[in-house]
């Protein structure tokens, strides 16, 4: 007997995106000092220098001065710490993110932890994660925050689902799972060392895949009616820009799905404006 295909919904974070957008763009504009981004890259890593414009565009396109500070690749770790330092007190500045990855001779921790909590807007800063662990953000991970509004977009009420987080970076993996317990989903973080993955997966309503190996998440791995969050960002050898999900294969078959690209990409981008907006309104109280 042959089952019957479920009509998948595509989530299209592009537009959720704009939509946001559009809003942010007049609240900004009521506001009586112009927020400002400092967004410090350091070195020439060809797709870092691609995110930095693209967010330095999008910052000024809603009416946030935005300012990439282009480093050196041999800069040492102290004098990029002494330049956040400047930059934390710098009261025109309301938001810094540092772009990943750095330079090998940089720790990356060290660099984190030197932003000012009240400015992380990537929020990356152990104080703001701490905050997430204990169920009070404030300014949350830009690509974890995006994957939830989109997830949100088609899930009304995530009370009690039971959500496959595949990957555990502090970046998007850890944060996301934290903030699904937070929706009181049951989480299961899964990473490399998982075994039996398929079966894991298959227990999910709600999968969300941060690993960067295309097509790692198969229609097999997928119970029918499930929901998809591809974060993935594989650059394959034609060029051609694809995600964790077997994409086609779940048409059909999932409730609903993030292309890759037009899903949790522009969606992130736009998350970061939202906090710049949180980071303001933290800063200016604070003067
Ligand atoms: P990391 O490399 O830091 O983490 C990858 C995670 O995936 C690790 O926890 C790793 O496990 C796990 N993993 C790797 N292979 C497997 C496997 N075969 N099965 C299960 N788990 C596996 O990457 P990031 O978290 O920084 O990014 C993940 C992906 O998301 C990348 O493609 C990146 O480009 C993309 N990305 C997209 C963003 C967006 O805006 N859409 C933003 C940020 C990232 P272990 O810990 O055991 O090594």
């Amino acid at each position: 007997m042959k089952t019957k295909k479920m009509k998948t919904r595509l989530i299209d974070g592009k537009k959720a995106a704009a939509e946001i957008e559009k809003t942010l763009k007049q609240e900004i504009a009521s506001f009586s000092k112009k927020p400002g981004l400092a967004v410090i890259l350091v070195g020439d890593n060809p797709a870092s220098l691609i995110y930095v414009t693209h967010k330095k565009k999008t910052a000024e396109r809603i009416g946030i001065d935005a300012q990439i500070y282009h480093l050196s690749p041999v800069i040492t770790q102290d004098a990029l710490i002494a330049f956040i330092e400047e930059l934390n007190q710098n009261a025109s500045v309301h938001g810094i993110i540092v772009q990943l990855p750095l330079p090998a001779h940089i720790n990356e921790n060290a660099v984190l932890e030197a932003i000012c909590p009240e400015k992380d807007v990537d929020g990356l800063h152990p104080q703001n994660l701490g905050r997430l662990f204990i169920g009070q953000p404030t300014l949350i991970p830009c690509t974890p925050l995006a994957c939830l509004t989109l997830l949100k977009s088609v899930c009304k009420n995530l009370t009690g689902k039971t959500a496959v987080v595949v990957g555990r970076s502090r970046l998007v993996g850890k944060p996301t799972a934290q903030l699904l317990l937070n929706e009181q989903c049951t989480v299961i973080q899964a990473h490399s060392k998982t075994k039996n993955l398929k079966k894991i997966c298959r227990t999910a309503d709600i999968i969300v895949s941060a690993t960067g190996h295309a097509g790692l998440i198969r229609k097999s791995y997928v119970k029918k009616g499930a929901v998809l969050i591809d974060v993935g960002i594989i650059r394959l050898a034609d060029k051609k820009i694809t995600g964790d999900m077997a994409f086609d294969e779940m048409i059909g078959h999932a409730k609903a799905i993030t292309p890759v690209p037009g899903g949790v990409g522009p969606m992130t981008v736009i998350t970061l404006m939202q906090n710049l907006v949180t980071a303001y309104y933290q800063n200016e109280k604070n003067i």
